[in-house]
């Protein structure tokens, strides 16, 4: 080792230098983010994003340094300049606002949000299940009330909701089924209505990026400011017709959900040892275990509410089984042709988004093999 010290010792040199710089960007990051919060600008600018990394890949070309890992350092370091945003605290986009009541406020997916409309200068209560008597007092005052209960309850919860409610309020859920929940909501409620879908989980570290669906309800101009105010956490917002909602859904989620649960069941059958397929295995391998071990930290209520929300996942879910046989059948019939004509096929339907997929899941493995340990 002795001839590599000197060298070795110029690199800690560096290492430390960068530290040093790398403090100094922290730090004017800090300051940018209390501008954007004096003046009410979004956390995520994708613009600004976009032409800084663009020169910074030209730059670092032109030292003869890879753009690709100068995008990635950044990006890194842009992930946790956007965690410490919500530090500042948030612009308060609409300040006519009394109260917002969350109903299940004290639940995972409640609770964020509680926490950010209170780091955004609004006051909130909760409304939890041992509330209700209590619930002409909570609900008197409210502006905006907000339903994030599982989904189970969330019909006969905005049921329990009408006789509180008042023609000036905004009544919107979390629910991650549109269709019925925003059909309920216009049904008990003459104000405004507004369906919301927050495509991630409780434990995010920043919205930044995040994306929120909305299903318009009744009177949008009444809740724009709301809108507005997650667009200011750095949420992007993607509107959609409920039943086109919950038909996707039934992909992204309750296929998804199902075929997670199942791999994870059937694995867990198998005369295999967790750690030894560990040990063995490549970046790609231990990707799929931890989205599969991912799937059972969380709550398996929730996940038997997204599949049985709806017959519909049901029918898609059968068909998945009946592409499973199908499938068997090349390997049991040595059917080497059929394989590839479907293999062919199945390309074909992904078109140019294979090229797309193959770049980011490249990234991913890349990833997840530098964080491996021995
Ligand atoms: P959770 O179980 O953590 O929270 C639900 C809360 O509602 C709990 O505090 C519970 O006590 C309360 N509650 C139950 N019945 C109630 C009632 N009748 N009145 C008042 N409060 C009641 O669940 P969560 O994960 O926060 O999910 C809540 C909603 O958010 C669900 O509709 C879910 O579809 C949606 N959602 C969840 C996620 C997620 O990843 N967790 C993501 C997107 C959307």
């Amino acid at each position: 080792m002795q001839p590599l010290q000197p060298l070795r010792d110029e690199i800690d040199k560096v290492d430390r230098e960068l530290l040093g710089l790398l403090e100094k960007r922290l730090s004017l990051v800090a300051e940018v983010g209390q501008v954007k919060h004096q003046h009410g600008l979004p956390v995520y600018a994708p613009e600004r994003e976009a032409e800084m990394l663009a020169a910074r890949r030209q730059e670092a070309e032109k030292m003869g340094i890879s753009p690709d890992l100068i995008e990635d350092l950044l990006r890194r370091i842009m992930r946790e300049s956007y965690q410490n945003e919500h530090k500042n605290g948030f612009k308060t986009v609409n300040p006519a606002i009394k109260k917002i009541v969350i109903v299940g406020g004290k639940g995972k997916l409640g609770g964020l949000f509680g926490r950010y409309f209170q780091l955004s200068g609004y006051q909130v209560e909760n409304l939890g299940r041992t509330d209700w008597q209590r619930a002409d007092q909570i609900l008197y005052d409210a502006d905006v009330v907000i339903v994030t209960v599982p989904i189970r309850n969330t019909l006969e919860t905005i049921e329990r909701l009408q006789p509180h409610l008042r023609e000036n309020m905004l009544l919107l859920d979390f629910t991650s089924v549109k269709r019925q929940p925003v059909e309920k909501m216009l049904q008990v409620h003459q104000g405004a209505v507004l369906g919301l879908h927050p495509m991630f989980g409780p434990d995010i570290a920043s919205f930044a990026k995040q994306l929120i669906v909305r299903c318009d309800g009744r009177y949008p101009e009444r809740y724009q400011w709301i809108l507005q105010q997650m667009q200011l956490w750095g949420a992007t917002v993607y509107a959609i017709d409920p039943a086109e909602h919950d038909k996707n859904m039934t992909y992204i989620q309750a296929l998804r959900h199902f075929a997670t649960f199942a791999n994870g069941l059937h694995l867990s059958r198998q005369p295999v040892e967790l750690s030894k397929l560990l040990a063995l295995s490549s970046p790609i391998y231990r990707l799929e275990l931890a989205m599969i071990g991912r799937l059972f930290a969380q709550d398996g209520e929730l996940y038997a509410d997204i599949i049985l929300d709806k017959p519909e996942n049901l029918a898609v879910i059968e068909s998945l089984k009946q592409s499973y046989e199908e499938a068997l059948c090349f390997f049991e019939q040595n059917d080497r042709a059929g394989f590839t004509q479907a293999f062919k096929q199945v390309s074909d339907w992904f078109g140019n988004y294979s090229e797309v997929f193959m770049k980011e899941s490249r990234q991913l493995l890349q990833q997840a093999n530098d964080y491996k340990q021995f």
